[in-house]
């Protein structure tokens, strides 16, 4: 553990160095708030241990500079203090500090405090990393690492505000792979999987790195262009159609499994200021008019359509 000690009595710096150290703690030392404050903006220090009464920035001021900072990890602070009444202590606490030790202090208790604020820090370090696991899971698809249905959106709506305050155009494509069912039905739900993978790694091929792609649905993908018009929309659909009919997935046997996909393509309407739901709509009515029309093919939502 990283320990920054903090005090402006150097023969309690060396004593608790001493202590920590022999205890395999890494030890910094300030000798005063100020020093202590600089070291803070530039290391990380997860355990502060910090006396009271300091010249310049004080123990209090010290621990509220921390709490406002927000720092992205935890600082958990011990203050010590030879201040010993209720509302001493009280107001300590209530300052954000987490423990404080009373002046002269003993060594077994103060052993036994730095092992308590570990054990909390190590608590808040699993807790952190579970939140990130699960910001993980909510965000992706499992099995093809795209954006899931619910942060597309999230991020298909950002793009379209910005495109409308900027007036340029932003297109949506929807795929659907063609008869997805009688793949699994004929070669079984993990050459499904695997073919759902190779769309993914196809889209991912040919998208520009600001296009955004997520999993809309079981077999469906769905792609924002900002920037592109219609045409320009179509010819990447069109483009994908080709690419994933000249690339058929190698399966089992050596055996090719001919993947085909219809295509939706739609042009948010910036100037009319219409919602992304209703270009949704609109891309998923083209998507279904290609699906009608025979499958393995682009078409565009038009007003005339
Ligand atoms: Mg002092």
């Amino acid at each position: 553990m990283n320990i920054l000690i903090v005090d402006d009595d150097s023969t309690y710096r060396r004593l608790l160095a001493t202590i920590l150290k022999a205890k395999h703690h890494e030890v910094a030392e300030a000798a005063d708030g100020l020093a202590a404050w600089d070291l803070l903006q530039h290391d990380q220090y997860p355990f502060v241990i910090s006396d009271w009464m300091m010249p310049g920035l004080n123990g209090l001021e010290l621990v509220q500079h921390i709490r406002a900072a927000n720092f992205s990890n935890y600082t958990y602070i011990i203050l010590l203090t030879a201040r010993n009444t209720r509302a001493d202590i009280v107001g300590g606490l209530e300052s954000g500090a987490d423990d404080y030790l009373t002046k002269p202090f003993d060594l077994d208790e103060l052993r036994a405090r730095v092992a308590i604020g570990e054990r909390i820090l190590d608590l808040e370090t699993r807790l952190r990393h579970t939140m990130e696991q699960l910001q993980i899971l909510a965000t992706y698809d499992s099995l093809t690492g795209l954006l899931n249905r619910r942060a597309l959106y999230e991020a298909i709506n950002n793009e379209c505000s910005r495109a409308r305050r900027g007036d340029t155009p932003i297109s949506l494509i929807m795929l659907d792979i063609d008869h997805f069912k009688m793949i699994n039905d004929q070669h079984g739900h993990l050459t499904g999987d695997q073919a759902l993978c190779h769309v993914t790694h196809t889209i991912l091929q040919y998208k520009r790195s600001y296009d955004l792609v997520g999993r809309w649905g079981g077999e469906e993908f769905l792609m924002a262009l900002p920037g592109a018009d219609l045409p320009e929309a179509g010819s990447v659909a069109e483009r994908l159609r080709t690419e994933l009919n000249a690339n058929p997935l190698p399966i089992a046997e050596g055996k090719l499994l001919h993947i085909h996909a219809s295509f939706g393509v739609a042009t948010l309407n910036t100037a009319e200021n219409s919602s992304l739901d209703h270009s949704i709509q609109q891309v998923d009515r083209a998507l279904y008019r290609a699906k009608n029309n025979g499958r393995d093919q682009v078409c565009f939502y038009t007003e005339e359509s």
